[in-house]
């Protein structure tokens, strides 16, 4: 590999140590389709190596187990033989070992010197990625080298079925007959369903200075293939795999992985590795945030916008990005809010086209959502908290704490908050992008049968005010309870949203509006009845104080000051025990303070600070989600020592493992929220329709921040300094841009900006 790149774009792993499983999470390459965790080629006893395909689920069959991804076939693994003994960092001694993540073209490479048992000295080095130009393929190259005695190596590279796949009788004879240089298989579902195909090509290069010997054996549920390869000393020998991978949809099976593969195969591996750099650069071109002045935060940076490009996937809108992406088994591939909340900005800001394709998964999946209401009870749409293939609730019944007790798990059917979420999410996608088609065939549907939902789900009561009983909010420490504030403000707002929609397509769209209105019986009647829920929704908010309740009796729950259980090495919740906790005013993540966060236009300053000083010093910080709202929140206030050190906790959720479940995969949610952190953090942008707005506070330490952005067709690129700002839009026409404090600027086409500032904000652009 290239070393002379630049080191803030490696993520590097020396030496081999008990944290495998960490490192497998960190080091996974996908392209939103598949996702393969980092794990060494020839395993050991800490490797857990693993492939999923983005919407693949296995549906077991006991009742309570919910659907899971699939662990595809460790297509990247294989056993080196070496004059007959295996090369492992177990025999001999480690020479050199050690793992390079290039984030900038996304490809993870390893370096490893071994000397076997009897001093024979074997290098290997390996390549791998997901191609993001071509996203049904993967690529691994693998060279050896017998430093000192003449080589005879066997390397058997083998595809193992993990439980939930069906190999299908017919494989041996597409592989032996058809083409005998590649693995084909197609993958089946218990149920017989076609799952995803599959095909691994394979070869052995340059054939001709070597004798190599091709065998391939059928095993129950194990294919192996291995060449057996005799080379003088000093000699290279070069493996490769083009691994042909993707989906099947509703059966609808075209084998096609076999002609692809070949296709691969026979163009060679430049052109692939070049498409894939060159999409990445791209990609970089529009989402590269630069801190000049904090190495460690710009690691965290570009490590977050890693992972997000990785998971996302602009051509597959029937699956979404789950809680851990396609790098680990936790949450079992389940997607909650943190799409639409945490990472749906950073797709909105930096490639639209991934943003929608999200949205219109919530879509495709919203009949499942209309079914939930109904047996429910409810009209319209009610989003299931966790989401797989179908968009059914997937929300395990049960859950086993660290302490080994089987807790019963409410959050299916009382974390309601996940539908107005997502009405949310694609409000912001059509605000900052003007993506009308959008909202008219996919956004407005879901946002009136969200507000229908709201109308039926709580009651107007005696007080006069509008109650929703019975929820979760964002701080799962404490369940069923009444009126939580984020959801019933969120609630409010989804249902002013609808009313709006309704209005605007009236008005602007009258045919869609009309198709709309008779295909989900909407009367104006029960529209004009949204806002008015909306006015009088029980939002627990005091005038006096400035506070909203976090729920009806939050105010009087046992006070606890957080301070005492410090340096913590659990979460709270494990520390107290389930039903302690509950007693007590300790919030899990933000929760009140999301919910400032999300609706701060409509809040004013003395309400978000009072809010913030309250509730800050009482959450536990118990979701990898809330130090990075935490850091956002304290740099729009100026809390700047509060900022930092919720910055630095946020970008150590996955780097220094600081939650202590980064095997499980990477904390897709938690990286979208250091990104906003960042962006609408510290940069303090606001996304409106009419304007972008930036409200800067950077840490002292920073000599600048800057970052690309996309808005409303405008490429924009900001550059943040203490004492100057300069803006550069391209696009068609001027774009308005406000600086808080500061005058408005109107900015044509390729031009640049800046603006310094002055004692009490800032002085007029000029141009640059
Ligand atoms: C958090 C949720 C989150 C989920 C998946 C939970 O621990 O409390 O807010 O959606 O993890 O990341």
């Amino acid at each position: 590999m290239n070393y002379e790149i630049d080191p803030r774009w490696l993520l590097v792993e020396d030496g081999f140590v008990l944290r495998e499983h960490e490192v497998e999470s960190l080091f996974a390459v996908g392209n939103g389709a598949t996702g393969t965790r980092g794990s060494l080629e020839e395993g050991s006893d800490f490797s857990a190596p693993a492939t999923f395909v983005a919407g693949v689920f296995f549906h077991p069959e006991p009742p309570g187990a919910v659907p899971e991804l699939i662990t595809f076939p460790n297509w990247a693994g294989m056993k080196v033989w070496v004059n007959g003994s295996m090369l492992s960092m177990k025999e001999g001694g480690v020479l050199e070992h050690r793992r390079i993540l290039d984030l900038k073209h996304a490809i993870l490479h390893r370096e490893w010197r071994q000397s076997d048992p009897n001093g024979r000295i074997t290098r290997f080095r390996s390549l791998r990625l997901a191609s993001l130009a071509d996203r049904r393929l993967l690529l691994q190259q693998v060279f050896l080298t017998a430093e000192n005695y003449c080589l005879s190596l066997t390397i058997e590279s083998s595809i193992e079925l993990e439980p939930g796949l069906e190999m299908p009788a017919d494989w041996k004879h597409e592989s032996r007959v058809e083409c005998p240089n590649l693995l084909p298989l197609t993958l089946r579902l218990p149920e017989g369903k076609v799952a995803a195909e599959f095909c691994v090509a394979s070869q052995v290069l340059p054939m001709e200075k070597h004798r190599v010997e091709r065998r391939v054996e059928v095993q129950p549920r194990r294919l192996v293939e291995s060449y057996r390869i005799q080379a003088a000393a000093g000699a290279e020998c070069e493996f490769r795999r083009f691994v042909s991978v993707s989906r099947v949809k509703d059966n609808e099976y075209a084998p096609r992985a076999v002609a692809h593969a070949r296709a691969a195969v026979s163009a060679g591996i430049s052109p692939a590795l070049s498409a894939h750099k060159s999409e990445w650069q791209a990609r970089w071109q529009a989402a590269d945030v630069l801190v000049d002045g904090d190495e460690p935060l710009q690691k965290a940076l570009r490590f977050a916008a890693y992972h997000l490009i990785s998971a996302g996937n602009p051509e597959d809108s029937y699956s979404s990005i789950a809680a851990r992406a396609l790098t680990g088994h936790a949450y079992k591939g389940h997607v909650f809010w943190d799409t639409e909340i945490y990472m749906l900005p950073f797709f909105i800001a930096t490639h639209p086209a991934t943003a929608r394709a999200l949205l219109e998964y919530r879509y495709h999946t919203l009949p499942a959502a209309r079914e939930k209401a109904c047996k429910a009870g409810y009209r319209g749409a009610m989003y299931a908290w966790e989401s797989a293939d179908t968009g059914e609730e997937v929300t395990p019944a049960v859950a086993i704490t660290p302490m080994g007790e089987a807790l019963p798990v409410r959050n299916g059917e009382m974390e309601v908050h996940i539908t107005a979420d997502i009405a949310y999410g694609i409000w912001q996608y059509w605000k900052a992008t003007g993506d009308d088609s959008f909202l008219l065939n996919f956004g407005a549907e879901i946002i009136l049968e969200a507000a229908r939902f709201w109308a039926g789900r709580g009651s107007l009561e005696a007080d006069g005010l509008y109650h929703i009983r019975h929820v979760i909010g964002p701080d799962e420490y404490h369940e069923d309870v009444d009126d939580n504030a984020f959801t019933n403000l969120m609630a409010g707002w989804n249902l002013r949203r609808a009313a709006e929609i309704a209005n605007l397509l009236e008005n602007r769209w009258s045919d869609r509006w009309s198709d709309l209105r008779d295909q989900l019986h909407l009367t104006a009647s029960e529209v004009s009845l949204w806002p008015t829920l909306a006015d009088v929704m029980a939002t627990g908010f005091n005038s006096e104080s400035l506070l909203f309740e976090q729920f009806s009796g939050y105010f009087s729950k046992e006070q606890i000051d957080l301070r005492k259980f410090e340096p913590r090495s659990a979460s709270v919740d494990v520390i107290l025990g389930h039903e302690r906790v509950q007693q007590t005013n300790i919030v899990k993540q933000a929760d009140v303070l999301m919910a400032i966060y999300l609706l701060w236009e409509e809040l004013r300053p003395e309400i978000r600070k009072a809010n913030f000083l309250y509730y800050e010093p009482r959450t536990a910080h118990g979701s990898s989600l809330s130090p990075s709202i935490h850091a956002l929140l304290a740099a729009r206030l100026g809390e700047m020592e509060l900022a930092q050190r919720y910055l630095q906790q946020s970008e150590e959720i996955d780097l220094s493992n600081n939650m202590g479940n980064a095997a499980g995969g990477v904390h897709a949610g938690a990286i979208g929220g250091l990104w906003q952190a960042a962006v609408f953090g510290f940069a303090g942008l606001q996304l409106c329709s009419e304007t972008v707005t930036l409200s800067p506070n950077l840490l002292p330490h920073w000599r600048r921040l800057s970052f690309p952005l996309q808005w409303r067709n405008h490429d924009l690129y900001i550059s943040i300094q203490h004492e100057a700002l300069k803006v550069k839009a391209a696009g068609t026409d001027s774009i308005k841009i406000l600086l808080a404090n500061g005058p408005a600027l109107h900015a044509s086409p390729d031009r640049t900006y800046v603006s310094v500032r002055k004692q009490d904000g800032w002085a007029d652009w000029q141009e640059n």
